[in-house]
């Protein structure tokens, strides 16, 4: 017998299938979509591959073949099905189709060599064994020297339990530094047993379907007729804060489980916490398979042998959960559509929503949509009649919208008021607490970092391997890069200048709450941010402190804004809103509102009516005007004439080809090149555009130039592109490597 072996091959697009004899003594065991080792090439190890086709022997074969070495899988995990998936994937996004079978493989599979069992250790938690004065005293006493020894405490300091495999992966920590520190007793690795089993943990009684409002009733019952049907549908379900979605999408995978068919159910990473996925146990018991990525690996697993052995008719999870290994789907939900996280940001770059889309079709299923604020191309294709638009006006239960003003921040500065809030706000946060009701606050995420500088020359503390202002983390005087790591300690002098006034600026979180508690010595404060929250399971034990024991304010970057109810939140305050509707991409505009919007959605989500403070120096922005008037539509109007006139998605496509490499000259070289190739024979089907470098132009010491082409993309300039890469010839590359976008959501 002859098996096509697909091999795994970091080579790009090297898709080719090689012939193996199948030796006598597998031959039982041989099967579409197992992995097998066999030599390769002129290679001595062994290299991975999956089997895609399984032949009769030739008669007399041109070449001499080899024979298979070993097979990988008890059980084959890529069906024909899968395989076709990883094939379209693997087009559309331009990577290997090996790259693509990696999403579809149980976790912790490794590429190479995989035959030995997990490592047990790597699923083992790390945490600090002594305090952080202590260690900081050590840093900063030359007792602790070794900089990967200060980053990894540092580290440490900020985050709680952290699988060792994430420090490894995330922080390009080897495990030698890991057992240094260990041994010198200043962490401690453990056993998984913090592990959030939300299943294990929650306690729950089981809920029954609510009455469904006239517009709730509306939606479930023309879904219905799609999962009955067995029809491929697309259906958005656009429904202001509160509207009440989730009960919706409980009775929806109702019917889809009574006519024996199965659902999956996927969350933004964000807010898969206890309180989401409580909904979903309480009305559907341990029918319920759960997958994200605060899981070790071992459990991971776990889950995902649950959904392949059929055992499993829900799948709830994050991004990668659409790739969960389960049959006979009937409905995939796709709750807060319009969030990032969707839109995966390493090879292969995929849109969630396509591959959703892509497995409905095939399964004849049907997929829904659910956003207070659709993504603009989504709410773009519902009105042109590709997907399906249903709208949810009011909220359930009660609850009326709340009431949005915008403060403008220039009377402030009129009054001679510095502090980041406001005087109104200062005012309604005060009539709050005395009235025992909770507010919120809110920072964007990039007014919260706070950056070090030299007042004397002007001088910004940037990370040497990152083009990135450092931040600075005042409590221990410690700069650090949030994309690469690097840490700085015990800054005092200007590198620059030599200057010794150095102070740190912009707004923070920290700084935030030190004004507050200045303004209101006696109130409750609470942080949720970045830095408190790695953790697994701190954000929960942060947002269930807010509830459960009446914090008079939680301040938060856009964590805070996602699906969790508290119902006596009344005021939301949001601060820093300005550096937000900056502008330095196409879509910004449409995630300011989102964000501006959905966390607006917080407050009043019960019977007591909320209200929502927006300090601003641009109040007549008409982002801002759009939310004050809780008008997604108006925003969408006017945010969709802005992509037509300038030529952006949805009404063109945009592939970034994006060439990195370690020296500047090589990067630019081989720039200059693809953007010529790309020319060649262009007739005007599609517009390329000069070589330019990206916002952050190097990244862990790689620089990026990226070439931009805009086209309506078909199969015709699939094709040509395809040639174009070929004449390109990315194997012949020495220095530089070539990653390609489809639609990027940030150029
Ligand atoms: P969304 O997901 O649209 O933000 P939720 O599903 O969280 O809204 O619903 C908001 C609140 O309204 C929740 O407390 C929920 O229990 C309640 N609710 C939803 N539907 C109904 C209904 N039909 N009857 C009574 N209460 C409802
Ligand atoms: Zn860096």
């Amino acid at each position: 017998m002859i098996a096509k072996i697909l091999i795994n091959t970091s080579v790009n697009s090297l898709n080719k299938v090689y012939d193996y004899i199948v030796p006598e003594h597998l031959i039982n065991e041989v099967e579409i979509g197992k992995r097998v080792h066999v030599s390769f090439g002129r290679g001595k190890n062994l290299e991975e591959g999956l089997i895609v086709k399984l032949e009769d022997d030739v008669e007399n074969p041109k070449y001499k073949l080899k024979e298979i070495d070993s097979i990988l899988d008890d059980i084959s995990y890529i069906s024909p099905e899968r395989l076709k998936l990883a094939k379209y994937i693997a087009y559309v996004y331009f990577c290997n189709v090996y790259d693509a079978i990696k999403l579809m493989l149980p976790p912790g599979t490794k590429s190479k060599n995989s035959s030995k069992s997990l490592d047990t250790r790597k699923d083992s938690l790390v945490t600090l064994a002594k305090s952080n004065e202590q260690i900081m005293q050590d840093i900063e006493t030359n007792v602790i020297k070794s900089a990967k020894q200060i980053q990894l405490l540092t580290f440490l300091m900020y985050n709680e339990y952290v699988l060792i495999n994430d420090i490894i992966d995330g922080l390009s920590i080897s495990r030698s530094v890991i057992n240094t520190a260990e041994k010198n007793g200043y962490i401690k690795i453990d056993k998984v047993e913090k592990e959030v089993d939300f299943l294990k943990d929650l306690e729950v009684e089981k809920s029954f379907p609510l009455k469904p409002t006239d517009e709730q009733k509306y939606i479930i019952d023309s879904i219905s007729q799609y999962i009955y049907d067995e029809e491929y549908k697309q259906c958005l379900i656009h429904g202001v804060t509160g509207s009440g979605k989730t009960e919706v999408y409980l009775q929806l995978i109702e019917r889809v489980l009574t006519q024996g068919r199965k659902a999956i159910v996927l969350v933004p990473e964000i807010s898969l916490t206890y309180q989401t996925v409580e909904r979903f146990v309480s009305r559907f018991g341990n029918d319920i398979a759960i997958l994200h990525s605060k899981m070790t690996i071992a459990k991971r697993k776990e889950e995902y042998k649950r959904i392949k052995s059929g055992k499993v008719n829900i799948v709830i999870g994050a991004r990668s959960a659409i790739f969960a290994p389960l049959d006979n789907i009937g409905l995939i939900i796709i709750d807060e559509e319009h969030d990032t996280s969707y839109y995966s940001q390493t090879k292969p770059k995929y849109s969630t929503k396509d591959i959703a889309a892509y497995i409905c079709k095939e399964s004849n299923a049907v997929l829904v949509l659910g956003s207070a604020t659709p993504e603009i191309s989504t709410y773009n294709k519902a009105i042109n009649g590709q997907i399906e638009l249903f709208e949810m006006k009011n909220r359930a239960a009660n609850a009326k919208l709340p009431k949005i003003e915008l403060i403008d921040l220039k009377d402030d500065r009129i009054m001679g008021n510095t502090s980041s809030i406001s005087i109104a706000l200062k005012e309604t946060i005060k009539n709050n607490i005395e009235n025992k009701e909770q507010t919120m606050l809110f920072l964007n995420k990039r007014g919260y970092n706070s950056y070090l500088t030299c007042k004397t020359c002007g001088y910004v503390f940037n990370c040497p391997n990152c083009d990135v202002a450092m931040t600075y983390h005042k409590s221990n005087n410690l700069l650090l890069c949030h994309y690469c790591s690097h840490v700085e300690k015990n800054i005092k002098i200007c590198p620059k200048c030599g200057g010794e006034d150095i102070s740190s600026y912009q707004l923070g979180t920290e700084k935030l709450e030190e004004e507050l508690k200045e303004a209101f010595p006696n109130a409750s404060i609470l942080r949720m941010d970045a830095d408190t929250t790695v953790a697994r399971d701190s954000q929960q034990k942060i947002l269930d402190k807010f509830k459960n024991e009446n914090i008079d304010i939680l301040i938060g970057t856009q964590m805070i804004s996602k699906g969790h109810d508290m119902p006596n939140v009344t005021l939301v305050g949001i601060i820093g809103t300005d550096a937000l509707l900056a502008m330095n991409d196409f879509s910004s505009s449409e995630r300011a509102f989102s964000n501006i919007y959905q966390v607006s959605g917080r407050a009043g989500r019960s019977t007591k009516e909320g209200k929502v403070l927006i300090q601003t120096s641009d109040p007549s922005n008409y982002i801002l005007e759009a939310v004050e008037n809780n008008s997604y539509i108006e925003f969408f109007n006017k945010e969709i004439e802005y992509r037509k006139t300038f030529g952006y998605p949805p009404f063109i496509d945009i592939l970034l080809f994006e060439i990195s490499g370690q020296n500047l000259q090589d990067v630019k070289k081989d720039a200059e090149k693809l953007y010529d190739i790309l020319n060649l024979n262009n007739q005007n089907e599609y517009r390329v555009f000069s070589p330019k470098s990206p916002y952050i132009q190097k990244l862990n010491n790689r620089f990026r130039i990226n070439v931009m082409i805009k086209a309506r993309l078909n199969t015709k300039i699939y094709n040509d592109v395809y040639s174009k890469i070929k004449i390109f010839n990315t194997k012949k590359l020495k220095n530089t490597s070539l990653s390609i976008t489809k639609n990027p959501i940030f150029i």
